[in-house]
């Protein structure tokens, strides 16, 4: 019997592969109809066919999905045939707003799929091509500018496909059928090697001259996908006693590590089976691992303590850098101080990293939105994030409560800070900010909390949450926003903000009463004068 199904699904739907995982499957089971992304409203589906094969094909929308294809709502509703399609199609994307929840991905690590092209001789134009990319994996946040989710919203919209690339794209049962991101040696960005002086290097093989000046001691800028970062050699004291030099400040800070692979962690650090997937995961974030007694590397990566960070590459640069390596890890650290955004314009990278690095690698791919690698450690065999960025946002935080029509802003205090907005039972943070006492920082937040206001649809705020500090520079964002959509200001003590916070990880309803014991720094007190 002929029926006919109509499926809203919401959730991470959007980026990730899954109106040709949709498309396939129709196709499958031989319906009729179309996909079609919705911006904010996720993705409709509407297909035709015989009432057992639809029911299988719902089944499998579940069973089958993208690995990182994710659920909010998923709606079906059935009715009756109208023999009105030819053939399933791929529809084109609706920029309608309804003010569903739906949201990107984050930015995904390269999948294994992609590596294998960049590592293939055969493969012209993807052999040792750093921003080999496909449907499942390749930046998100950092690279849209806009919903919905299609290549003239993103950054990508500078590198018009080559015919080669075109055909991909345009097959239906290709895994770069619509993928955003893909590209190839042809049309997509390229990397350019400076000297200090602003001066392009030639090389043949810029990957192996990169490896090389790392191993004789150079420091060098690397342009990434959320922003940049110095390398240097993890086991020559001179070279990293220099970068400590030139960043100032860091006399004894730690710094993060990057090493080609797993057996190449273990030479220096031990590796719990939870540590291994969160570094294997497709959001590869800095891991805090326990040194190995004695160290094998310089003293000088992380000083006094038990721990290093660590992270695998999740970028092409980054793999094709470390296949020229043969020290078992590298040092990677952003450029820029903690006060100060990542830098991401290359005029920009090339004025400010200029006196920190010998080499600057750049590419010509502009990064919308920075994102700085995420940090995450284990406590008591369970992860912790302490720094929530690069392959977590734009994700959100499940709230304990419904707030219904009321959406809000936080805009965090002064420190270590990131933005916030509050949808429905979701908390969407933005990537991690830094330290807002620079105007620089401060755009940035701003910036950020805009960018995440478009990716939700949402053009007017209820609720402003803020420091109860009258000086902080966030506290005047606040106030202005305020003004700006005549929402209410909640001013709130430093040390109550992270009470609530606790009780929110904690799930605990609003009408909860709990005596919390905060140990935080200082922060500015209801009697005004500083607690802590
Ligand atoms: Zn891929
Ligand atoms: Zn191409």
């Amino acid at each position: 019997m002929k029926s006919r199904v109509s499926i809203i699904c919401r959730g991470i739907v959007q980026g990730i592969g899954f109106r040709p995982f949709v498309y396939r499957t129709a196709k499958k089971y031989h319906l009729r109809g179309f996909v079609r992304n919705q911006g904010d409203a996720g993705v409709l589906i509407v297909a035709e066919g015989d009432k057992s094969k639809l029911t299988q094909f719902i089944t499998s929308l579940e069973t089958d999905k993208p690995y990182l294809a994710k659920y909010e709502s998923f709606n079906v509703s059935w009715e009756k045939s109208s023999n009105e399609f030819l053939d399933f199609i791929i529809d084109k994307s609706s920029s309608k707003k309804v003010g569903g929840i739906s949201y990107l991905p984050p930015d995904i690590s390269i999948c294994d799929d992609c590596l294998n092209d960049m590592k293939n001789p055969k493969d012209a134009r993807r052999f040792k091509y750093a921003f080999t990319s496909c449907a499942i994996c390749g930046p998100r946040y950092t690279t849209i500018t806009r919903l919905p989710y299609d290549r003239p919203n993103t950054t990508m919209v500078n590198f018009p496909l080559c015919p080669s690339c075109k055909e991909e794209y345009q097959n239906p049962l290709d895994r770069r059928y619509h993928a955003q991101t893909t590209c190839c040696n042809i049309c997509g960005p390229k990397l350019t090697l400076y000297d200090n002086n602003g001066k392009k290097v030639d090389t043949d093989d810029i990957f192996k001259e990169i490896g090389a000046l790392i191993q004789e001691g150079s420091i060098i800028a690397i342009k990434g996908i959320g922003g940049t970062h110095l390398a240097c050699s993890a086991v020559d004291d001179t070279s990293i006693l220099r970068l400590r030099t030139r960043k100032g400040k860091r006399k004894t800070k730690p710094f993060a590590l990057i090493s080609k692979n797993l057996d190449a962690v273990r030479t220096y650090a031990t590796i719990s089976p939870i540590e291994e997937s969160l570094l294997l995961s497709h959001r590869k974030p800095i891991v805090l691992l326990k040194k190995k007694d004695p160290f094998p590397l310089s003293q000088w990566v992380a000083p006094n303590l038990f721990n290093v960070g660590v992270m695998l590459p999740y970028s092409g640069i980054h793999y094709l850098i470390l296949e020229e390596i043969k020290e078992p890890a590298i040092i990677l650290t952003s450029a820029n101080p903690s006060d100060i955004p990542m830098y991401i314009d290359n005029d920009y990278i090339l004025s400010k990293a200029s006196h920190l690095a010998d080499y600057l690698l750049l590419h010509n791919r502009q990064i919308h939105q920075r994102a700085d690698d995420s940090v995450i450690r284990l406590s008591n065999n369970l992860p912790v994030i302490i720094r929530r960025s690069r392959g977590w946002v734009p994700e959100p935080i499940n709230l304990p409560f419904d707030l219904q029509d009321t959406i809000s802003l936080g805009v965090g205090p002064l420190l270590t800070s990131t933005g916030a907005i509050a949808l429905r039972d979701r908390c969407f943070p933005t990537q991690h900010i830094g330290d807002i006492n620079t105007i620089e920082s401060l755009d940035f937040l701003e910036s950020s909390i805009e960018h995440m206001m478009s990716l939700l649809g949402i053009t007017s705020l209820n609720a402003i949450g803020c420091d109860l500090h009258p000086n902080f520079l966030s506290t005047k964002l606040a106030e202005k926003y305020s003004k700006k959509f005549g929402a209410s200001l909640f001013k709130t003590q430093h040390h109550y903000a992270h009470a609530v916070s606790l009780m929110i990880d904690n799930n605990l309803p609003l009408d909860e009463e709990i005596i919390a014991i905060v140990a935080d720094g200082v922060g500015f007190g209801a009697d005004e004068v500083i607690w802590g």
